[in-house]
């Protein structure tokens, strides 16, 4: 066991049988080191110090994944970024963690780019076993809540909420725990949020509780000051002197005076300011935002293991998706239906998606993904909601346009083309569609099936990839 060990203080006596330890107390000299360290140990007596060493090594993509054993003693939060406590555990239980999380860990190919927090996220959570992505109340932050684990893997501010919605929507984590619920902004979306009663009529929020009284004879309402005469109660108009409640006067429901217009009301209407953009939510505008905590699904670990891209293609299934056993018998029907009916005419375009293995090597997965999900949103504008579609690789898409004619089929192509061109960024790398175009005019429809058809153009897709 090789271990690193952060400290400042005076070289430390932690010596262990068939260990070697190699002291630094800089992070930059762990950088520059040769050797292939099993665990690091940061154990710095001031916190502020342990806290940025360990900060250093988990955003680092080369350094990120190894255990780190610290002193959590008053760090408590420490625990959800450490794999274990040197003060507390046997230095053989720490041996047996960093072993397993070496083993997982020989298993990923490490993320090309410090910000692919997406892969980041996906590799920790894989490398520890059953750990829980847990969120932790700042009443600091914008959001309320952050994710201590995303916090310390990210490199730059991402929205927390937003990844961690995205990897449940591909299936790769799940939730575990409600937390919370958070009622956020319509406008802004965040949680800090100042309720305040103001009055119905006017929406003043310059009103105030006061007691009223019904004078039983003239019916006068005011307030109970008003008829306030020394010790006794005297209505002001009708000067009635009132001894008994219930036989000369009682109290109305109306408890609020509005000092503004004067309106007397039973109940103030809240309204629920936004401290971030002062926009003044009615209650019921307001967004409900559960707080999970989240752990990986069996399909993450699959797919984490197999340093897989293939599921960020699911987005496409959304696309009046039929499965492709469907899909044939669609294309089947319509074949007989062409083949009898002149006026029936229909377009299949199939077409494979190129480049996103090296859009996610530069740009990480997460920037992947949501090229995708621009990518779906545009095709389905595109499409019509007669149109089909399927996937039978993960990166090969088919469409079936009912009642299309040769040059709207070619048109359809065109527009696809041109969504694979606006994925186009700074440095020129961008997704490409080999599509094909076919027009039932030019299919001798009384030979073709739909599995022959299909098996000619996954022939000409397979031929043009290679
Ligand atoms: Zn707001
Ligand atoms: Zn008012
Ligand atoms: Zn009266």
């Amino acid at each position: 066991m090789k271990v690193a060990y952060f400290t400042n203080d005076q070289v430390p006596q932690f010596s262990k049988e068939k260990t070697v330890v190699i002291i630094f107390s800089e992070f930059a000299q762990l950088e520059k080191s040769e050797e292939n360290f099993d665990c690091i140990i940061v154990a710095d007596s001031k916190i502020e110090n342990t806290i940025k060493i360990i900060e250093k090594i988990r955003k680092n993509i080369q350094f990120y994944l190894l255990p780190i054993f610290t002193n959590i003693e008053n760090a408590e939060q420490l625990l959800s970024i450490c794999d274990g406590d040197i003060t507390r555990e046997s230095w053989d239980v720490l041996v047996k963690k960093a072993q397993a999380i070496n083993e997982l860990r020989s298993l990923l190919v490490l993320p090309t780019v410090p910000f692919d927090l997406d892969t980041k996220v996906l590799q920790y959570t894989f490398t520890r076993e059953n750990i829980i992505i847990t969120p932790r109340l700042d009443w600091q932050t914008k959001a309320l809540y952050v994710y201590p684990l995303l916090k310390i893997l990210a490199v730059k501010t991402n929205d927390d909420l937003a990844l961690l919605k995205n990897l449940q929507d591909r299936n790769l984590i799940e939730k575990e725990t409600l937390h919370d619920r958070l009622h956020c902004c319509s406008k802004c979306h965040y949680a800090h949020i100042n309720y305040i009663d103001t009055c119905p009529s006017c929406h003043s929020i310059n009103i105030k509780e006061v007691d009223f009284l019904h004078c039983f004879t003239c019916g006068h309402v005011a307030a109970q000051d008003d008829f306030t005469r020394g010790n006794r109660l005297k209505c002001p108009r009708c000067q009635a002197v009132l001894r008994h409640i219930g036989s000369d006067y009682d109290r109305p429901i109306e408890n609020y005076h509005c000092l503004d217009c004067e309106d007397n009301f039973s109940e103030a209407e809240v309204i629920a300011k936004c401290l971030m953009c002062q926009h003044s939510n009615t209650l019921d505008r307001l967004v409900s935002q559960p707080i999970y905590s989240y752990k990986m699904t069996e399909l993450g670990r699959l797919s984490t293991a197999n340093n897989s891209i293939a599921d960020m293609y699911n987005v496409f299934d959304i696309l009046n998706y039929l499965t492709p056993q469907h899909f044939n018998q669609q294309l089947n029907w319509i074949l007989q239906l062409a083949e009898r009916h002149l006026e029936i005419n229909f377009g299949i375009l199939a077409f494979d998606i190129i480049g996103l293995d090296i859009f996610v090597q530069k740009e990480g997965r997460y920037a992947g993904h949501m090229l995708l999900e621009e990518c779906t949103e545009r095709i389905r504008q595109t499409i019509r909601t007669t149109d089909f579609t399927t996937r039978t690789s993960e990166n090969r898409l088919w469409l079936l346009a009912p009642q299309t004619s040769a040059e709207g089929s070619q048109l359809l192509g065109k527009r696809l083309r041109a969504i694979a061109d606006l994925t186009q960024q700074h440095d020129g790398i961008k997704l490409t569609f080999n599509i094909i175009v076919l027009f039932s005019g030019d299919i001798s429809l009384k030979d073709e099936t739909a599995e022959t058809l299909i098996m000619k153009i996954n022939e000409d897709l397979d031929a043009w990839r290679d």
